[in-house]
């Protein structure tokens, strides 16, 4: 039994689907190539690009980049040295821990993170034209997948705060970060809440 035996995939929809999913995954791959080349970069140095200018910056890690791009954490070390040597990024020390090292773009890593960031465009159009409610569909489906395969390691995923099990809005009022985190105990700013997190767990109304 195989998803890419024909006979099987007719008798079974979950073959089809699964083939289909490859094939989509296959097609993102495909988008990410193009784009890398044209700024004569890598597909993982373009998605550490996008890592780096979406995420939250505490959790702007060796390890987290290492789980957004699927390798070790010495792969991750390897990408983040030859963004550093074209100039893309930079490190610097957090002033409150002079151990951690803060990674950033510099403004033409952002220049660079802003002609790539449109990958995927073509997908959203496709979705764009199906109705509302087949798009809240398509979605909790495809979360639910996605959610399978994070469960057995295979994938990681991150989101912003705003709709995590996990955020208390408001929960300090006033406050220069009055937002609070239940699953990582710290309280966070607007610009905290507007930035992906790999502990996001998404939760439905
Ligand atoms: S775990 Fe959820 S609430 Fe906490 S910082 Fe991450 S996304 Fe925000």
């Amino acid at each position: 039994m195989s998803i890419f035996d024909p006979v099987y995939r007719q008798k079974n929809i979950g073959g089809q689907i699964a083939r289909t999913l490859f094939h989509i995954g296959q097609a993102v791959k495909g988008m990410f190539w193009d784009k890398s080349r044209l700024e004569h970069l890598t597909p993982a140095q373009v998605k550490s690009l996008l890592f780096i200018n979406y995420t939250r910056r505490d959790a702007i890690t060796i390890g987290n980049m290492a789980k957004y791009l699927t390798c070790t954490p010495a792969t991750a070390s390897g990408v983040i040295d030859s963004l550093e040597k074209k100039g893309l990024i930079m490190r610097s020390r957090d002033p409150d821990d002079r151990r951690r090292v803060h990674l950033s773009l510099t403004p033409e890593g952002a220049r660079v993170a802003g002609e790539v960031e449109n990958i995927g465009n073509e997908i959203e159009e496709i979705i764009a034209s199906f109705s509302p409610e087949e798009q809240i569909m398509l979605e909790r489906l495809l979360v639910n997948i996605a959610e399978k395969l994070m469960e057995k390691g295979l994938i990681s995923s991150s989101d912003i705060c705003t709709d995590c099990c996990f955020f208390k809005k408001d929960s300090n009022r006033g406050n220069l970060k009055p937002h609070y985190c239940e699953n990582l105990h710290i309280m966070l700013s607007e610009e905290d809440t507007c930035k992906e997190c790999p502990h996001h767990k998404k939760t439905y109304n």
